[in-house]
């Protein structure tokens, strides 16, 4: 069991940010976050978009403020927990205790909701049998590229990330690209280049064909595919791989008796407290009159929610108001040199 002083749950920008401004008042953080990387919706929708709206930023990429993100609460030693869905939570005396989807469990007197749009999940297969074999031979993201080393891989879909894997996993594995239809979404670049390796015999191309039924055991042993005129094609493979995109599903954040309103949650702007005491949300996933949906906005509801914090997490001591240019306690916690 982990204990902090709050747990945010969201490694996008904003809960980024929060964990930053709650490093300088001496909290502790943990972040907790359903995807394989750290920057939310910055880094999964939009890395190379330019943004122009940060302050005291004139342009920057999804990727690049991430990056400056991350280096910026590097002095405050943050666990990212990531690939992990918080799943429950609970009152237990004058904290909350956190379960995970991998039942990582933490204690804290404080949670940030930080949590967008909610959690990012995969576009599955239709297909019951896609179930039965999920993350045994059915998979939707690629942790470990060596594991396919050498095995018979069907990947499906047609936009960057299924050209992608294509491309990158025709090096070491047997691979059919199929979609269901002949034209693909992705980067012209890539288009090109998977019809050049298939060209060259590197991987084959199915359009437009659908799956229809995984066929195996204990292991996937063939699949069947349909194209649009009704015929069926039986192909051997080890793996199937989706890659049809992410919705985004508020998930078990409904569960938790928080208000709600139209899958956003109410808070108060003086803190950023929702109905529940300790609990607070900011970023995206609040509402409240006049929000805006921007990082700025969210940049701001951290620093107060931050303080709000304070007082639980510290109930003997007396938060003071400091400004990092001249606090000798905040520059020890950045680890600047005082001069
Ligand atoms: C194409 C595009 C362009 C944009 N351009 C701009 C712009 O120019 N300027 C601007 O200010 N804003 C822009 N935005 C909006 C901006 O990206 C969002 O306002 C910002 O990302 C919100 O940050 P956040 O941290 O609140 O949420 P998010 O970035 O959505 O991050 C939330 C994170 O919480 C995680 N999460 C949710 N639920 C759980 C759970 N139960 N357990 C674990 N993890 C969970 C999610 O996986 C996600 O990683 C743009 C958005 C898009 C889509």
């Amino acid at each position: 069991m982990i204990k902090t002083d709050v747990l945010i749950i969201g490694a996008g920008p904003v809960g980024m940010f929060a964990a930053q401004q709650l490093g300088l008042i001496g909290l502790k953080a943990e972040v907790v976050d359903n995807l394989d990387k750290i920057g939310g919706q910055c880094i999964e929708l939009y890395p190379d978009k330019p943004i122009y709206d940060i302050p005291a930023v004139p342009v920057c990429t999804g990727e690049g403020l991430t990056k400056n993100l991350l280096e910026q609460i590097k002095p405050f030693k943050i666990n990212f927990h990531l690939n992990e869905r918080v799943q429950e939570i609970s009152k237990d005396k004058n904290n909350w205790k956190i379960v995970t989807s991998k039942n990582k469990t933490f204690m804290a007197p404080n949670i940030i909701i930080a949590g967008g749009v909610g959690s990012f999940e995969p576009r599955k297969f239709l297909i019951k049998e896609a179930e039965k074999f999920e993350n045994n031979g059915v998979f939707y993201s690629i942790k470990d590229k060596t594991y396919f080393k050498n095995k018979k891989i069907c990947i499906f879909g047609g936009g960057d990330s299924a050209l992608d894997w294509a491309i990158e996993l025709s090096k070491i594995a047997k691979v059919i690209l199929v979609h269901r239809r002949t034209e693909f979404r992705g980067a012209e670049q890539s288009v090109t280049t998977v019809k050049r390796l298939e060209k060259e015999d590197k991987l084959k191309i199915k359009t437009p064909f659908q799956i229809v039924s995984i066929e195996g055991q204990d292991k996937i042993k063939t699949i069947t595919l349909k194209s649009d005129d009704g015929k069926t094609e039986k192909i051997t493979t080890d793996c199937v791989l989706g890659f049809f995109g992410l919705i985004m599903k508020l998930g078990p954040i409904a569960e938790w008796g928080l208000n709600l309103e139209k899958k956003h949650i109410p808070v108060n702007t003086e803190s950023f407290q929702t109905n529940k005491e300790g609990i607070f949300a900011i970023g995206d996933i609040c509402t409240y009159p006049g929000k805006l949906k921007l990082i700025l906005s969210g940049f701001h509801e951290g620093a107060l929610a931050a303080r709000a914090c304070f007082k639980l997490a510290r109930p003997n001591e007396k938060y003071r108001f400091e400004f990092t240019t001249t606090s000798k306690s905040m520059h020890e916690r950045l680890g600047v040199k005082n001069k």
